[in-house]
Protein backbone atom coordinates (compact mmCIF):
# COMPACT_ATOMS: atom_id res chain seq x y z
CA UNK A 1 0.00 0.00 0.00
CA UNK A 2 2.95 2.61 1.18
CA UNK A 3 4.54 1.54 -2.17
CA UNK A 4 2.06 2.12 -4.21
CA UNK A 5 1.54 5.68 -2.92
CA UNK A 6 5.04 6.63 -3.08
CA UNK A 7 5.36 5.19 -6.84
CA UNK A 8 1.83 7.46 -7.38
CA UNK A 9 3.59 10.45 -5.89
CA UNK A 10 6.93 9.97 -7.84
CA UNK A 11 4.90 9.45 -11.16
CA UNK A 12 2.73 12.69 -10.30
CA UNK A 13 6.33 14.73 -10.06
CA UNK A 14 7.18 13.28 -12.76
CA UNK A 15 4.60 14.66 -14.96
CA UNK A 16 4.84 17.62 -13.61
CA UNK A 17 8.03 18.77 -14.70
CA UNK A 18 8.14 17.03 -18.03
CA UNK A 19 5.08 18.39 -19.32
CA UNK A 20 1.86 17.42 -20.86
CA UNK A 21 -1.08 17.37 -23.74
CA UNK A 22 -3.28 18.59 -21.72
CA UNK A 23 -3.64 20.08 -17.92
CA UNK A 24 -7.26 20.10 -16.87
CA UNK A 25 -7.85 23.28 -14.01
CA UNK A 26 -10.27 21.69 -11.83
CA UNK A 27 -11.56 18.11 -10.81
CA UNK A 28 -15.05 18.42 -11.14
CA UNK A 29 -17.60 16.69 -13.09
CA UNK A 30 -16.64 18.82 -15.81
CA UNK A 31 -12.93 18.46 -15.53
CA UNK A 32 -12.94 14.89 -14.20
CA UNK A 33 -15.36 14.08 -18.02
CA UNK A 34 -12.77 15.80 -19.77
CA UNK A 35 -9.88 14.10 -18.40
CA UNK A 36 -11.08 11.33 -18.94
CA UNK A 37 -11.87 11.61 -22.83
CA UNK A 38 -8.63 12.33 -23.00
CA UNK A 39 -6.65 10.49 -21.21
CA UNK A 40 -8.64 7.51 -23.24
CA UNK A 41 -7.26 9.06 -26.29
CA UNK A 42 -4.10 8.37 -25.12
CA UNK A 43 -3.06 12.12 -24.67
CA UNK A 44 -0.85 12.84 -21.24
CA UNK A 45 -3.70 14.71 -19.38
CA UNK A 46 -2.94 16.50 -15.20
CA UNK A 47 -5.98 17.46 -13.74
CA UNK A 48 -5.19 20.17 -10.91
CA UNK A 49 -7.92 20.17 -8.31
CA UNK A 50 -8.54 21.80 -5.46
CA UNK A 51 -11.02 20.03 -4.33
CA UNK A 52 -14.40 22.70 -3.37
CA UNK A 53 -17.20 21.49 -6.00
CA UNK A 54 -19.74 23.44 -5.83
CA UNK A 55 -22.55 21.04 -4.73
CA UNK A 56 -20.08 19.96 -1.87
CA UNK A 57 -22.70 20.89 0.79
CA UNK A 58 -25.26 19.05 -0.43
CA UNK A 59 -25.96 15.68 0.41
CA UNK A 60 -26.71 13.72 -2.96
CA UNK A 61 -26.32 14.62 -7.15
CA UNK A 62 -30.31 14.58 -8.05
CA UNK A 63 -31.29 14.14 -11.68
CA UNK A 64 -27.95 12.31 -12.93
CA UNK A 65 -28.78 9.18 -14.64
CA UNK A 66 -28.11 6.02 -13.24
CA UNK A 67 -26.45 7.80 -9.99
CA UNK A 68 -29.36 9.73 -9.11
CA UNK A 69 -28.98 10.86 -5.30
CA UNK A 70 -25.35 9.57 -5.30
CA UNK A 71 -23.10 11.41 -2.54
CA UNK A 72 -20.98 14.24 -4.98
CA UNK A 73 -17.44 13.64 -2.80
CA UNK A 74 -18.26 9.76 -3.78
CA UNK A 75 -19.30 10.63 -7.51
CA UNK A 76 -16.39 12.47 -7.74
CA UNK A 77 -14.14 10.19 -6.11
CA UNK A 78 -15.28 7.53 -8.61
CA UNK A 79 -14.82 10.00 -11.79
CA UNK A 80 -10.70 10.05 -10.04
CA UNK A 81 -10.46 6.81 -10.16
CA UNK A 82 -11.39 6.25 -13.59
CA UNK A 83 -9.25 9.17 -14.82
CA UNK A 84 -6.21 7.26 -13.13
CA UNK A 85 -6.93 4.00 -14.71
CA UNK A 86 -6.25 4.97 -18.39
CA UNK A 87 -3.13 6.91 -16.98
CA UNK A 88 -4.52 10.49 -16.24
CA UNK A 89 -2.87 12.57 -13.42
CA UNK A 90 -5.20 13.98 -10.93
CA UNK A 91 -3.07 16.51 -8.29
CA UNK A 92 -4.64 17.84 -5.59
CA UNK A 93 -3.19 21.78 -6.07
CA UNK A 94 -4.79 25.36 -6.88
CA UNK A 95 -3.93 26.97 -10.00
CA UNK A 96 -2.58 30.40 -9.20
CA UNK A 97 -1.19 31.44 -12.35
CA UNK A 98 -0.84 30.93 -16.32
CA UNK A 99 1.59 32.42 -18.80
CA UNK A 100 1.44 31.21 -22.14
CA UNK A 101 4.58 29.84 -23.83
CA UNK A 102 6.13 29.18 -27.17
CA UNK A 103 4.20 26.25 -27.39
CA UNK A 104 1.50 26.13 -25.06
CA UNK A 105 1.31 27.19 -21.60
CA UNK A 106 3.13 27.18 -18.11
CA UNK A 107 0.16 26.59 -15.35
CA UNK A 108 1.88 27.65 -12.19
CA UNK A 109 0.46 25.86 -8.77
CA UNK A 110 -0.29 27.78 -5.38
CA UNK A 111 3.07 25.63 -3.80
CA UNK A 112 5.46 27.03 -6.33
CA UNK A 113 5.36 23.59 -9.11
CA UNK A 114 4.88 24.81 -12.20
CA UNK A 115 3.51 22.23 -15.53
CA UNK A 116 3.93 22.89 -18.83
CA UNK A 117 0.92 21.52 -20.95
CA UNK A 118 0.28 22.09 -24.84
CA UNK A 119 -3.81 23.06 -24.19
CA UNK A 120 -5.57 23.98 -21.28
CA UNK A 121 -8.89 22.52 -20.43
CA UNK A 122 -10.67 25.03 -17.49
CA UNK A 123 -13.60 23.47 -15.34
CA UNK A 124 -12.61 26.03 -12.16
CA UNK A 125 -16.94 26.20 -11.82
CA UNK A 126 -18.08 29.07 -9.91
CA UNK A 127 -18.70 30.51 -6.66
CA UNK A 128 -22.49 31.24 -5.54
CA UNK A 129 -22.61 34.49 -4.14
CA UNK A 130 -25.28 34.45 -1.09
CA UNK A 131 -27.29 37.15 0.10
CA UNK A 132 -25.74 38.40 3.21
CA UNK A 133 -28.52 37.10 5.68
CA UNK A 134 -27.28 35.76 9.38
CA UNK A 135 -27.89 32.11 9.28
CA UNK A 136 -28.28 31.73 4.93
CA UNK A 137 -25.12 30.57 4.11
CA UNK A 138 -24.81 27.35 6.90
CA UNK A 139 -27.91 26.61 6.00
CA UNK A 140 -26.85 26.31 1.67
CA UNK A 141 -27.60 23.61 -0.18
CA UNK A 142 -29.66 21.92 3.17
CA UNK A 143 -32.60 23.90 3.56
CA UNK A 144 -31.70 27.09 1.79
CA UNK A 145 -31.64 25.74 -1.84
CA UNK A 146 -31.66 27.40 -5.49
CA UNK A 147 -32.39 24.86 -8.19
CA UNK A 148 -36.04 23.00 -8.22
CA UNK A 149 -33.83 20.29 -10.44
CA UNK A 150 -31.75 19.59 -8.10
CA UNK A 151 -33.97 20.04 -4.83
CA UNK A 152 -37.52 20.08 -6.31
CA UNK A 153 -37.97 16.52 -5.22
CA UNK A 154 -36.75 16.38 -2.19
CA UNK A 155 -38.75 20.00 -0.68
CA UNK A 156 -42.04 18.71 -2.57
CA UNK A 157 -45.10 20.12 -0.56
CA UNK A 158 -43.58 22.04 1.89
CA UNK A 159 -43.72 25.40 2.59
CA UNK A 160 -41.86 27.07 0.31
CA UNK A 161 -40.09 30.80 0.42
CA UNK A 162 -38.29 32.71 -2.18
CA UNK A 163 -36.20 35.26 -1.58
CA UNK A 164 -36.03 37.88 -3.96
CA UNK A 165 -32.01 38.12 -4.29
CA UNK A 166 -32.04 38.53 -7.79
CA UNK A 167 -33.54 39.52 -11.24
CA UNK A 168 -34.70 35.92 -11.40
CA UNK A 169 -36.95 35.93 -8.61
CA UNK A 170 -40.08 35.32 -9.84
CA UNK A 171 -39.65 33.13 -12.56
CA UNK A 172 -38.07 30.91 -9.67
CA UNK A 173 -41.20 31.26 -7.30
CA UNK A 174 -43.58 29.95 -10.58
CA UNK A 175 -40.85 27.43 -11.34
CA UNK A 176 -41.33 26.37 -7.73
CA UNK A 177 -45.19 26.07 -7.18
CA UNK A 178 -44.21 23.09 -9.52
CA UNK A 179 -43.48 21.39 -6.40
CA UNK A 180 -45.22 23.00 -4.14
CA UNK A 181 -48.83 24.82 -3.81
CA UNK A 182 -47.83 26.61 -0.59
CA UNK A 183 -44.94 29.22 -1.83
CA UNK A 184 -44.45 32.91 -0.67
CA UNK A 185 -42.24 35.23 -2.17
CA UNK A 186 -40.37 37.76 0.05
CA UNK A 187 -39.54 40.60 -1.59
CA UNK A 188 -36.83 41.50 0.17
CA UNK A 189 -34.35 44.46 -0.92
CA UNK A 190 -35.98 43.62 -4.87
CA UNK A 191 -38.75 46.14 -5.87
CA UNK A 192 -41.99 44.69 -5.59
CA UNK A 193 -43.41 42.51 -8.50
CA UNK A 194 -44.60 44.32 -11.55
CA UNK A 195 -48.39 44.07 -12.22
CA UNK A 196 -48.26 41.55 -14.63
CA UNK A 197 -45.85 39.40 -12.38
CA UNK A 198 -48.44 40.64 -8.98
CA UNK A 199 -51.30 39.12 -11.64
CA UNK A 200 -48.84 35.68 -12.46
CA UNK A 201 -48.14 35.08 -9.04
CA UNK A 202 -51.79 35.68 -7.29
CA UNK A 203 -53.04 33.51 -10.17
CA UNK A 204 -50.53 30.66 -9.03
CA UNK A 205 -51.95 31.57 -5.48
CA UNK A 206 -48.61 32.48 -4.34
CA UNK A 207 -48.53 34.82 -1.89
CA UNK A 208 -46.06 38.10 -1.62
CA UNK A 209 -44.41 39.45 1.85
CA UNK A 210 -43.06 42.82 1.40
CA UNK A 211 -39.94 43.99 3.73
CA UNK A 212 -36.71 42.99 4.36
CA UNK A 213 -35.59 39.88 5.54
CA UNK A 214 -33.86 40.26 8.56
CA UNK A 215 -32.82 36.35 9.70
CA UNK A 216 -33.63 33.08 9.34
CA UNK A 217 -35.24 30.92 12.30
CA UNK A 218 -33.54 27.68 13.17
CA UNK A 219 -35.07 24.87 15.99
CA UNK A 220 -33.26 21.60 16.00
CA UNK A 221 -31.06 22.22 13.42
CA UNK A 222 -34.28 22.96 10.82
CA UNK A 223 -35.41 25.95 9.05
CA UNK A 224 -38.65 26.69 10.66
CA UNK A 225 -39.46 30.55 9.46
CA UNK A 226 -37.91 33.44 8.31
CA UNK A 227 -37.79 37.06 10.23
CA UNK A 228 -38.40 39.96 8.89
CA UNK A 229 -36.62 43.29 9.79
CA UNK A 230 -40.35 44.11 11.56
CA UNK A 231 -40.09 41.63 13.63
CA UNK A 232 -42.45 39.63 11.78
CA UNK A 233 -41.56 35.52 11.56
CA UNK A 234 -43.32 34.08 8.74
CA UNK A 235 -42.97 30.62 9.22
CA UNK A 236 -41.22 28.47 6.02
CA UNK A 237 -39.30 24.99 5.88
CA UNK A 238 -37.28 25.67 2.79
CA UNK A 239 -35.95 29.27 1.38
CA UNK A 240 -34.97 29.26 -1.88
CA UNK A 241 -32.39 31.73 -2.88
CA UNK A 242 -30.80 33.08 -6.17
CA UNK A 243 -27.02 33.46 -5.79
CA UNK A 244 -24.55 35.32 -7.53
CA UNK A 245 -22.76 32.94 -9.96
CA UNK A 246 -19.68 34.55 -10.46
CA UNK A 247 -17.01 32.08 -13.01
CA UNK A 248 -14.21 31.10 -11.02
CA UNK A 249 -10.96 32.11 -13.41
CA UNK A 250 -9.61 35.18 -11.88
CA UNK A 251 -5.95 33.79 -13.50
CA UNK A 252 -7.09 33.62 -17.04
CA UNK A 253 -7.20 37.18 -17.08
CA UNK A 254 -2.99 36.95 -17.91
CA UNK A 255 -4.26 35.28 -21.01
CA UNK A 256 -6.72 38.13 -22.15
CA UNK A 257 -9.58 36.10 -20.90
CA UNK A 258 -12.13 37.92 -18.28
CA UNK A 259 -15.26 36.87 -17.33
CA UNK A 260 -18.66 38.67 -19.16
CA UNK A 261 -21.75 39.54 -17.78
CA UNK A 262 -24.78 36.99 -18.03
CA UNK A 263 -27.34 38.44 -20.26
CA UNK A 264 -30.18 37.84 -17.38
CA UNK A 265 -27.81 39.24 -14.37
CA UNK A 266 -27.55 36.55 -12.52
CA UNK A 267 -23.66 36.69 -13.19
CA UNK A 268 -20.84 35.82 -14.64
CA UNK A 269 -19.24 33.76 -17.15
CA UNK A 270 -16.20 33.02 -19.52
CA UNK A 271 -17.55 33.12 -22.76
CA UNK A 272 -17.06 30.23 -25.57
CA UNK A 273 -18.18 28.48 -28.51
CA UNK A 274 -20.41 25.47 -28.24
CA UNK A 275 -17.24 22.98 -28.26
CA UNK A 276 -16.03 25.13 -25.21
CA UNK A 277 -13.16 26.60 -27.31
CA UNK A 278 -12.48 30.55 -26.28
CA UNK A 279 -11.11 33.33 -27.53
CA UNK A 280 -7.59 32.77 -27.00
CA UNK A 281 -6.35 29.61 -28.94
CA UNK A 282 -4.97 26.61 -26.95
CA UNK A 283 -7.71 27.61 -23.93
CA UNK A 284 -11.20 25.68 -23.75
CA UNK A 285 -13.64 25.94 -20.36
CA UNK A 286 -16.39 23.26 -19.60
CA UNK A 287 -19.24 23.18 -16.74
CA UNK A 288 -20.21 26.11 -14.49
CA UNK A 289 -17.29 28.30 -15.52
CA UNK A 290 -18.80 29.35 -18.66
CA UNK A 291 -22.46 27.56 -18.31
CA UNK A 292 -24.10 28.94 -14.94
CA UNK A 293 -26.77 26.96 -15.27
CA UNK A 294 -25.41 23.45 -15.89
CA UNK A 295 -26.04 20.72 -13.71
CA UNK A 296 -23.62 18.10 -13.15
CA UNK A 297 -24.62 15.68 -16.48
CA UNK A 298 -24.53 18.90 -18.55
CA UNK A 299 -21.14 19.92 -17.12
CA UNK A 300 -19.48 16.33 -17.46
CA UNK A 301 -21.22 16.39 -21.22
CA UNK A 302 -19.34 20.09 -22.06
CA UNK A 303 -16.01 18.74 -20.30
CA UNK A 304 -16.72 15.51 -22.35
CA UNK A 305 -17.65 17.46 -25.86
CA UNK A 306 -14.18 19.69 -25.40
CA UNK A 307 -12.01 17.06 -24.70
CA UNK A 308 -12.90 15.91 -28.53
CA UNK A 309 -12.05 19.29 -29.80
CA UNK A 310 -8.75 19.49 -27.79
CA UNK A 311 -7.59 16.13 -28.99
CA UNK A 312 -9.08 16.91 -32.76
CA UNK A 313 -6.71 20.66 -32.60
CA UNK A 314 -3.86 18.16 -31.37
CA UNK A 315 -4.40 15.82 -34.05
CA UNK A 316 -4.65 18.70 -36.51
CA UNK A 317 -1.07 19.87 -35.08
CA UNK A 318 0.21 16.92 -35.28
CA UNK A 319 -0.51 16.23 -38.26
CA UNK A 320 0.55 19.56 -40.03
CA UNK A 321 3.64 18.79 -38.58
CA UNK A 322 4.22 15.45 -40.15
CA UNK A 323 3.27 17.09 -43.19
CA UNK A 324 6.15 19.56 -43.00
CA UNK A 325 8.67 16.79 -42.20
CA UNK A 326 7.58 14.61 -44.45
CA UNK A 327 8.26 16.90 -47.98
CA UNK A 328 11.22 18.47 -46.33
CA UNK A 329 13.02 15.58 -44.42
CA UNK A 330 15.93 17.50 -43.76
CA UNK A 331 14.60 20.51 -42.24
CA UNK A 332 16.08 21.74 -38.93
CA UNK A 333 12.45 20.91 -37.34
CA UNK A 334 12.52 17.59 -38.85
CA UNK A 335 16.15 16.59 -37.72
CA UNK A 336 15.28 18.02 -34.18
CA UNK A 337 12.40 15.56 -34.64
CA UNK A 338 14.14 12.03 -35.06
CA UNK A 339 16.84 13.62 -32.90
CA UNK A 340 14.38 13.15 -30.31
CA UNK A 341 13.14 9.94 -31.57
CA UNK A 342 16.33 8.26 -32.00
CA UNK A 343 17.87 9.74 -28.74
CA UNK A 344 14.90 10.92 -26.04
CA UNK A 345 15.81 12.26 -23.04
CA UNK A 346 19.78 11.85 -24.05
CA UNK A 347 19.40 14.22 -27.07
CA UNK A 348 20.67 17.66 -25.10
CA UNK A 349 23.18 19.44 -26.70
CA UNK A 350 22.61 17.73 -30.47
C1 LIG B 1 -26.09 23.23 -3.06
C2 LIG B 1 -26.03 22.71 -4.47
C3 LIG B 1 -26.65 21.52 -4.81
C4 LIG B 1 -26.60 21.05 -6.11
N1 LIG B 1 -27.24 19.90 -6.40
C5 LIG B 1 -27.20 19.41 -7.66
C6 LIG B 1 -27.90 18.21 -7.98
O1 LIG B 1 -28.59 17.62 -7.14
N2 LIG B 1 -27.82 17.78 -9.25
C7 LIG B 1 -27.09 18.42 -10.21
O2 LIG B 1 -27.03 17.94 -11.34
N3 LIG B 1 -26.43 19.56 -9.93
C8 LIG B 1 -26.47 20.07 -8.68
N4 LIG B 1 -25.82 21.24 -8.38
C9 LIG B 1 -25.03 21.90 -9.44
C10 LIG B 1 -23.62 21.30 -9.47
O3 LIG B 1 -22.93 21.71 -8.31
C11 LIG B 1 -22.87 21.79 -10.72
O4 LIG B 1 -23.61 21.43 -11.86
C12 LIG B 1 -21.50 21.13 -10.85
O5 LIG B 1 -20.77 21.28 -9.65
C13 LIG B 1 -20.72 21.75 -12.01
O6 LIG B 1 -19.54 21.03 -12.19
P1 LIG B 1 -18.16 21.75 -12.58
O7 LIG B 1 -17.22 20.64 -12.83
O8 LIG B 1 -18.41 22.75 -13.64
O9 LIG B 1 -17.72 22.60 -11.29
P2 LIG B 1 -17.40 22.11 -9.79
O10 LIG B 1 -18.13 20.87 -9.45
O11 LIG B 1 -17.62 23.29 -8.91
O12 LIG B 1 -15.86 21.72 -9.83
C14 LIG B 1 -14.88 22.70 -10.03
C15 LIG B 1 -13.60 22.21 -9.38
O13 LIG B 1 -12.54 23.09 -9.76
C16 LIG B 1 -11.74 23.36 -8.63
N5 LIG B 1 -11.04 24.63 -8.80
C17 LIG B 1 -11.54 25.90 -8.86
N6 LIG B 1 -10.57 26.80 -9.03
C18 LIG B 1 -9.42 26.09 -9.08
C19 LIG B 1 -8.05 26.45 -9.24
N7 LIG B 1 -7.66 27.73 -9.40
N8 LIG B 1 -7.12 25.47 -9.22
C20 LIG B 1 -7.47 24.17 -9.09
N9 LIG B 1 -8.76 23.77 -8.94
C21 LIG B 1 -9.71 24.72 -8.94
C22 LIG B 1 -12.73 23.40 -7.48
O14 LIG B 1 -12.06 23.22 -6.24
C23 LIG B 1 -13.65 22.23 -7.86
O15 LIG B 1 -13.17 21.02 -7.32
C24 LIG B 1 -25.90 21.77 -7.10
C25 LIG B 1 -25.28 22.99 -6.76
C26 LIG B 1 -25.34 23.46 -5.47
C27 LIG B 1 -24.72 24.78 -5.12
Amino acid sequence: MGAMVVAEVVVVTDQLSDGCDVVVVGGGAAGLSGALMLARARRSVVVIDADAPRNAPAAGVHGLLARDGIRPAELLERGRAEVRRYGGHVVPAEVGAVAREDNGFAVALADGRTVRTRRLLVATGLVDELPDIPGLRARWGRDVVHCPYCHGWEVRDQAIGVLASGPLAVHQALLFRQWSTDVTLFSHTMPPPTDEEAEQLAARGISVVDGEVASLEIVDDRLVGVRLRCGTVVSREVLTVSSRMAARAGFLAALGLRPAEHPQGVGEYIPADATGRTEVPGVWVAGNVTDLAAQVGTAAAMGAAAAAQINADLVAEETRQAVAAYREPFSPESEARLCELVMGDRRHGL
